[in-house]
């Protein structure tokens, strides 16, 4: 695995001098944050009431704070040993399940307990996770997916309802992929940290309803020596495991234990909860950000709070100096309530985050006048954007300063520049 921090894009105007926390862990010059809060000690014992463990949370999150503001800054060093007692990350994987037993991970709050499996919420799922496939993936920004590929991970399963999903035979089948445990979770980002991704992607569907699952799996990471067993029950879902990529531990090592940078690749339609979870162990951020304030997005994807939630989770990112970039795919029809809005509010609010202009929407799902599962309800959007369209929406990322070029351009898959 080469260097993600040697690719020329980093140079490019829009990404000069950013993101420089996400790379320097995926070249393994700087331990994740899930290693970090490995180290902090928490002060409640696990079987604690909720209320108290959230308590510790909010009291240990300043100390990890300082410990990774040390770190970056060359002023700490990461200790060796991890807690021997329950550490940050210890508290994080049971705030999650407590969650799931009421769970309130996503905006929808449906308080249902699915820990037990027998009361369903929007998303209808219980306790259980299936993973899709995962593999080394060579579509994600370049940023991303670098020279060695994103080490992604595609959960079965939505909480939005998109009708143009363009993932919908995964998104829209809860029952696509396989259940997968914690351990065999965490052994697929393993295998894929070890063949040279340059970080876990974590996405779907959505990440987010199986965020128990997933902290499950990053609590365990650090100490994985996968066997026999585990491998055989990771390897049937890898989509490339017949490319023969190369086992090296040295592609995902620092001070002798796994790492590589977490990447929150999901619709932000996430809880002030969840939230904090994931800001003690997500390295870097990946929002979709679809849809403007007006009626787009209870029609299109039957999500009532989109706007408030989706800007207010954007606008804590950016008020804890968060890394992230931003993507917004240009639907046709939709660009003065949809593409306009989004770009603005991103210029008066973050103006230094890069966003993706994206241009590759398809029919897709309920909006594919080829497929049974058309509905025309949704015509507006049973075509691809036109080539003015997508033209106009780079001129608004030009008019309002947004920094797109660098990744919109190099990924665009009509080639059209401004
Ligand atoms: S993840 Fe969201 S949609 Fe699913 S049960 Fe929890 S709150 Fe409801």
């Amino acid at each position: 695995m080469s260097d993600l921090s040697s690719i020329s894009i980093w140079r490019e105007p829009d990404l000069k001098g950013l993101m420089a926390w996400y790379r320097a862990v995926a070249d393994n010059r700087a331990p994740a944050k899930f290693r970090i809060a490995a180290r902090i000690p928490a002060m409640v014992s696990l079987g604690a009431s909720e209320a108290d463990l959230w308590a510790e949370l909010d009291a240990k999150t300043p100390v990890f704070l300082d410990l990774w503001r040390r770190i970056r800054g060359g002023e700490a060093e990461l200790a060796a040993a991890r807690q021997p007692e329950a550490s940050l990350l210890d508290l994080c994987r049971e705030l999650a399940y407590r969650m799931l037993a009421h769970c309130n991970f996503c905006r929808y709050d449906c308080g249902v307990d699915r820990s037990r499996s027998e009361k369903l919420g929007t998303c209808k799922l219980g306790a259980d996770s299936r993973v899709s496939t995962y593999f080394h993936h060579f579509g994600e920004e370049l940023v991303y997916r670098g020279r060695a590929g994103s080490g992604t991970i595609f959960f079965t399963s939505c909480n939005m309802r998109c009708a143009f999903c363009q993932n919908g035979d995964i998104s829209t089948d809860k029952d696509n992929g396989r259940v997968v445990s914690p351990r065999t979770l965490a052994t697929m980002a393993w295998l894929l940290r070890m063949e040279g991704c340059h970080n876990i992607n974590w996405v779907g569907g959505d990440p987010t309803i199986h965020l128990h699952t997933i902290v499950d799996a990053v609590s365990q990471l650090e100490d994985l020596k996968p066997g026999e067993a585990d491998l055989i029950a990771a390897l049937p879902a890898k989509a490339d495991h017949h490319f023969g990529f190369r086992i090296n531990p040295r592609f995902g090592h620092y001070l002798g234990a796994f790492n590589a940078p977490m990447l929150w690749n999901s619709n932000f339609f996430m809880t002030g909860p969840a939230m904090k979870i994931l800001r003690l162990l997500m390295d870097v951020w990946l929002p979709d950000f679809k849809f403007g304030p007006g009626r787009c997005a209870p029609l299109l994807s039957k999500t009532p709070f989109y706007w408030e939630t989706v800007t207010g989770n954007l606008a804590l990112l950016h008020e804890w100096g968060e890394e992230l970039t931003i993507r917004h795919l240009v639907m046709p029809n939709h660009l003065e309530c949809c593409t306009l809005p989004v770009l603005k509010w991103v210029a008066e609010n973050m103006p230094d985050t890069p966003v993706n202009i994206m241009d590759q929407y398809h029919p897709d799902t309920f909006c594919d006048p080829a497929s049974p599962k058309f509905n025309p309800k949704y015509r507006d959007l049973a075509r691809r954007a036109s080539r003015e369209e997508i033209r106009q929406a780079f001129r608004y990322g030009a008019e309002l300063g947004i920094r797109f070029e660098a990744l919109s351009y190099e990924k665009n898959s009509t080639g059209l520049r401004l």
